[in-house]
């Protein structure tokens, strides 16, 4: 069998890079984007110069103060980090028709067979490399290989601003020195496990008796011995690039910069969330059934909530209504609340039976939603809002919300 060509994409440092298009001046600095370092909230992402100090995403930000006092905190700005992975991502369309966004800054592409197109694979990289440099003055690590999960890691071995290739048949040989944390899917928790089996390079899991791993992890331990030798195995990899690329559900979140119980904050929060889950709706041109509620109290006890609509919707009212509706029938009022969040899916192409008078005023929504929509394109996600009143500054905490971004399957 012909082996497969898959590159993996990744920007390098993105939001910080982004950051510094606007910002020249932050250009080699140690930076840290996600809040002001007195607030609560994780940072989002650090500069080449801040990782130095140990600081790394989703460490609190206080945590990264007290490790890098000199960082210059910056807020970050989802609208700019969507503008750019749109730019990438219009590149790598023109490049090869195979491609998926894994998250806002990474991707695959399956370039089996276009070596007529672009010659061997290494050379295309670098061209693809070259091509992403200009198109949007980022840098970016690029990885091949036979498999999307190597291909993953070598981009990772990649950075910052390289291009790495694992030739065919050399998979097992070049995993076998790392760190089984350097597998994707291998986290904190698994790597703690496999430590106390003395398993700590990828060598050593691929050493091992699949029979054994299956036996201590179930199928998790399979897809890891798959893994180890360098096998897409398990999870979304049992699925091709460019498959069903509509996504499942859409979410969107917002944490608290200081928890609350103030009704008509917590409402207007609900709102503009349930405005933007039914943007990402038009965007996909999807109708969800199914509203779900997450909310989480100061002590981090979580609760969701769904409920699914007689004919489905895009509108941000329709889904604003059942948000709070789900809301009101199930906070604990007056406990205050760290985090909400909403949830759509059970999605369709279209929204089902509708009698004439529901579907005129269907209609004028999505009218006046679509005007919406392109004033947001101009000028920015926070021009044009159902919770223009809201009490309290909302700031969208700019946690990667794969979903929203083109080409991309969920997990
Ligand atoms: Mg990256």
């Amino acid at each position: 069998m012909r082996s497969k060509t898959y590159f993996h994409l990744d920007m390098d440092a993105f939001f910080v890079s982004v950051e510094e298009l606007f910002d020249p001046s932050l250009k080699g600095k140690p930076v840290i984007v996600g809040g002001r370092a007195n607030e609560r909230g994780v940072v989002s992402a650090a500069s080449y110069p801040a990782r130095k100090f140990g600081v790394h995403s989703a460490m609190p930000l206080r945590t990264a103060y007290k490790l890098c006092p000199q960082a210059l905190f910056v807020d970050g700005h989802p609208e700019r980090y969507r503008e750019y992975s749109h730019k990438v991502y219009a590149v790598l369309q023109s490049f090869s028709p195979l491609v998926e966004m894994a998250s806002i800054d990474e991707a695959y592409l399956d370039m089996t067979g276009t070596e007529r197109l672009y010659g061997a694979p290494l050379r295309a990289a670098h061209l693809l490399h070259q091509r992403i440099r200009t198109e949007t003055l980022l840098n970016c690590s690029i990885g091949i290989a036979t498999s999307r999960l190597v291909a993953k890691i070598t981009s990772d071995q990649a950075k910052p601003n390289g291009v790495l290739w694992v030739i065919p048949g050399q998979e097992a040989s070049f995993l076998a020195p790392l760190d089984v944390r350097k597998v994707p899917g291998i986290g904190k928790v698994t790597e703690k496990q496999l430590h106390s089996l003395g398993i700590r390079k990828v060598g050593d899991l691929a050493n091992l008796d699949e029979a054994f791993l299956a036996q201590r992890f179930g199928k998790w331990g399979l897809a890891m011995a798959g893994k180890s030798r360098g096998l897409d195995a398990g999870g979304w990899f049992d699925t091709d690039i460019g498959e069903n690329s509509a996504p499942k559900s859409i979410s969107h979140e917002h944490t608290f910069g200081e928890d609350t119980a103030d009704l008509s904050k917590l409402e207007a929060t609900l709102a503009r969330l349930s405005e933007m889950v039914g943007r990402r709706l038009r965007e996909h041109n999807l109708h969800a059934r199914t509203i779900q509620l997450k909310l989480r109290y100061s002590d981090f006890s979580t609760i969701t909530r769904a409920h699914s609509l007689g004919r489905a919707t895009q509108l941000d009212t329709e889904v604003f209504d059942e948000a709070r509706q789900l809301f009101r029938r199930n906070w604990n009022a007056g406990a205050a609340v760290r985090l909400l969040g909403v949830h759509v899916s059970g999605f369709s192409a279209n929204t089902g039976q509708m009698d004439l008078l529901a579907e005129e005023h269907h209609r004028r929504w999505e009218q006046a939603l679509a005007a919406a929509d392109k004033m947001r394109e101009k000028f920015g996600e926070s021009a044009v809002s159902l919770a223009a009143s809201m009490r309290g500054k909302f700031r969208e905490r700019t946690h990667e919300n794969p979903v929203g971004l083109p080409g991309k399957r969920p997990k």
